[in-house]
């Protein structure tokens, strides 16, 4: 019975052993070790232990949007159930946008111009928690309309946002020819077959937002992100946490 005991304190004492070498090796564990493929950057880096000290960094900071950008509408499309999904895909009537803190701050200036005009940004999506691009993923099964969850996407970085303009005093949106999240050629850049009046509208958000810093993406009006993406480690944390967190 002693020997036995005693065999079970060894295989223990083994066992913690190696655990405690995986953890170090997971500790130690850098993305030029590991061979590139399309995985690397979803391995090396949700690295969900280190994200809250990474947020202190202060460029990676996040910020509370609606807080630190004056008179922006915001309406997260995930929210509720009228995005793609046709599901909730964040809590229910979850409305507060975040970014890291050069988007905020380039998002500001955008809205400075914007006011000027008697105009306004209308967030339809900024952080997107990693999960919820799986949870797109799972459901959608195509690079078509979501984002491979292998690579993370901009909105996982903190670093990307879906946005249109809307009349400063009321809220309507300037007709922009298509809906969020609409997949078809109509949402595409250089579509011209609209009225010169939509055409207008198009560039008028698509020149303030580049003007002020942001990459538009030719498949989507909507959709612009920060340069220099990869500095932005993906995120995971969810958005109720966040609004613990941010800024
Ligand atoms: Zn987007």
């Amino acid at each position: 019975m002693i020997q036995k005991l005693k065999y079970i304190q060894l295989h223990l004492g083994y066992c913690l052993y190696n655990i405690g070498i995986l953890v170090m090796l997971s500790c130690t564990f850098h993305p030029s070790t590991v061979p590139k493929n399309k995985y690397t950057p979803f391995i090396s880096e949700i690295s969900l232990k280190f994200q809250n000290k990474d947020l202190q960094i202060d460029s990676l900071r996040m910020i509370n949007l609606n807080t630190k950008i004056p008179c922006l509408y915001v309406d997260l499309r995930y929210a509720g159930n009228n995005n793609f999904m046709h599901s909730a895909m964040y809590p229910y009537h979850f409305n507060i946008a975040y970014a890291r803190k050069p988007v905020a701050e380039a998002l500001k200036k955008v809205q400075q111009t914007l006011n000027a005009k008697g105009l306004s940004l209308k967030i339809w999506d900024a952080y997107r928690p990693f999960a919820v691009t799986g949870a797109f993923w799972n459901k959608v099964h195509d690079e078509k309309y979501v984002a491979n969850p292998a690579l993370g996407s901009n909105h996982n970085r903190g670093v990307a946002v879906d946005v249109t303009v809307v009349d400063i005093h009321n809220g309507i949106p300037l007709d922009m020819g298509t809906d969020f999240d609409n997949f078809t050629d109509s949402a595409h850049s250089n579509y011209q077959q609209f009225s010169a009046n939509i055409l207008a509208n198009r560039k008028l958000l698509r020149d303030i937002m580049v003007i002020n810093g942001f990459q538009p993406l030719p498949t989507e009006w909507w959709h612009f992100s920060w340069p220099n993406s990869a500095a932005f480690p993906v995120l995971n944390i969810p958005l109720k946490q966040m609004k613990k967190i941010a800024h």
